[in-house]
């Protein structure tokens, strides 16, 4: 499980991260929320190595992995996939598949198999640019390479962010099957309604901090959620 203690990290001298507080546990899905500007984006970069944290601790099954560069977070499993579905434009999709991706083991294509069960198109246009996927479709591959890595912590930085509605669920239900065979993710998401029901704890971030966390099956009635989220308003 991953482990975030106390995080604090910010921007040359601007703080963001006040000490958060989260646990990722194997095979959960940890869905923090929190609007615009909460920090979502700069809490993934500080566990995933591209922010260095000023005082904390983020631990993977007990190891201290606080600071370490990016690369060495992905040699200890820790997989980041950012927003804005980053894929290289110019290869093809099957390269860009293949890209990360060390051992290619005889498990690499049963698990090649389940991504173009879930994920059909990126089978069809194996040989065609990342380039000329939709922004969905892209955010289908970010997910797919990630996935074909194997890691044992997965963070996802709002995966629905401008792709088309209808693709929102078939993403979330991908994770949420990853997360079934072990995986320990972590989710972060700006809209409240989307991502609560395949997720099976919540955090709202706001102002760099915790502000409300429980299981998922506490926030059915997401008004508690909007009212933090209206508080932190300015
Ligand atoms: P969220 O992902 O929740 O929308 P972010 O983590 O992106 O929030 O941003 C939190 C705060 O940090 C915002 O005030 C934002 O302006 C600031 N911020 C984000 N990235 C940078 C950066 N590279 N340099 C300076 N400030 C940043
Ligand atoms: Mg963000």
């Amino acid at each position: 499980m991953l482990k975030v203690t106390n995080l604090h990290a910010g921007y040359g001298r601007m703080p963001i991260l006040h000490g958060v507080d989260l646990a990722v546990p194997a095979g959960e899905i940890t869905l923090v929320l929190g609007p615009n500007g909460a920090g979502k984006s700069t809490l993934l970069r500080s566990i995933g190595g591209f922010i260095r944290p000023t005082e904390g601790k983020v631990s993977l099954d007990g190891k201290d992995i606080t600071g370490r560069a990016p690369d060495r977070m992905v040699s200890e499993g820790l997989r980041l996939v950012l927003d804005g579905h980053r894929v290289f434009p110019q290869l093809s999709v099957r390269d860009n598949l293949r890209l990360g991706v060390a051992d290619r083991s005889e498990d690499y294509a049963a698990r090649l198999g389940d991504v173009f069960g879930v994920f059909p198109v990126l089978e069809e246009r194996l040989d065609q640019a990342a380039s000329s996927l939709s922004g969905g479709q892209q955010q289908m591959l970010a997910l797919a390479q990630a996935f074909l890595a194997r890691p044992r912590v997965l963070l996802v930085d709002e995966p629905s962010l401008g792709i088309a509605q209808m693709l929102v669920p078939t993403i979330l239900n991908f994770l949420r099957s990853w997360a079934d065979k072990g995986t320990a993710v972590l989710l972060v998401e700006q809209r409240i309604d989307i991502a609560v029901p395949f997720a099976d704890s919540v955090s709202v971030l706001r102002g760099g901090k915790i502000a409300l966390s429980g299981p998922a099956s506490d926030f059915t009635d997401v008004g508690e959620i909007e009212r933090v989220y209206l508080e932190g308003a300015d």
